[in-house]
């Protein structure tokens, strides 16, 4: 049996004049999984989470959140979303307290269950005792905290996170990355767009890889790795000229290579013997990322 799905896009297609930003896309979100959209910047990510708020209007393809469709039954999907934009929208001039009481009044939610949202929210984004401090008082991470809180205020059945650690330090990513993996566990559903491949990994039960709008690769990551970039690679160091070498080298034997900053990464190794030196590692979603989208990652 399937599972219910959450999302369904179906030949998703939306152009910005002479751009077509997304491109025929399918894309499914099975109800309690966590998939994240990754992809390099102007891949389309943005703009499918756009078509799923409705904020865009697809010209072509179906798409269905929660079983509405879009976007003519968009408002009742939205009362049953939670959505972090991209950037932090939250009202500065208020306190952390009031950023999401007007949120709690916004979704409906009854006055007798007001005070227990706010405080489930507080909880989850770290900020109980922050209640009080006004918004432009807090730290960058303490906004994405309470912006990814704010989206959870009413108890949605699905949550959308667009680049929901982008600019972040990274000891603060992993205070996002935590809260994230709290949601997951607790089995509330996720589409989450990033392009750092790291939080894809680590989050992502199913990740798709877009570029120039399309689908690329969708799976889970582990299975991804297996089948694009097998289960080794060969990490060789050396000068410029040394690492042309070594790539006319492996792709004599016909292996792929991928440059890695200041070496090269000779892709699915796996048992073979090969006479250049270097460091056997295990392959990653960034082998597959560059070989599918021939992106390098900054
Ligand atoms: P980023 O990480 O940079 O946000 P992205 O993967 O989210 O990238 P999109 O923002 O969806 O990509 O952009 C996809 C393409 O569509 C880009 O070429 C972008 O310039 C274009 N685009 C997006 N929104 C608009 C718009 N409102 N008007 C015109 N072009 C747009």
């Amino acid at each position: 049996m399937t599972r219910e799905l959450a999302i369904r896009l179906r030949g998703a297609v939306k152009r910005y004049g002479p751009i077509t930003a997304v491109d025929g896309l399918d894309l499914d979100v099975p109800m309690g999984t966590c998939v994240g959209l990754l992809g390099p910047n102007g891949a389309g990510k943005s703009t499918t989470m756009r078509l799923l708020t409705a904020q865009a209007i697809a010209d072509e393809g179906e798409i269905e959140v929660l079983g509405f469709r879009l976007p003519g039954e968009s408002k009742m999907a939205r009362a049953q979303c939670g959505v972090t934009p991209q950037l932090d929208n939250l009202d500065t001039t208020l306190t952390v307290q009031q950023n999401l009481l007007v949120f709690a009044h916004l979704y409906r939610i009854g006055r007798a269950d007001r005070k227990a949202a706010i405080e489930r929210a507080l909880e989850l984004a770290l900020l109980t005792d922050r209640r009080d401090t006004r918004i432009d008082k807090l730290s960058g991470g303490m906004r994405r905290r309470l912006l990814i809180a704010r989206a959870l205020i009413h108890g949605p059945r699905l949550v959308l996170l667009d680049e929901p650690t982008v600019g972040l330090d990274p000891q603060v990513r992993q205070g996002i990355w935590a809260l994230i993996d709290k949601l997951r566990s607790e089995g509330t559903t996720i589409l989450m767009s990033t392009h750092y491949i790291e939080e894809a990994q680590r989050l992502a039960d199913t990740v798709l890889i877009m570029s120039h709008g399309e689908a690329v690769a969708v799976g889970p990551p582990p299975e991804l790795v297996r089948e694009h970039a097998g289960r080794e690679a060969l990490e060789v160091y050396g000068p410029p000229a040394r690492l042309v070498e070594v790539e006319v080298e492996a792709q004599a034997s016909g292996l792929r290579t991928r440059r890695t900053g200041t070496s090269v990464s000779i892709l699915g190794t796996d048992g073979h013997r090969f006479g250049i030196d270097g460091e056997r590692r295990p392959a990653n979603l960034e082998d597959v990322f560059v070989l599918l989208t021939g992106e390098e990652i900054h």
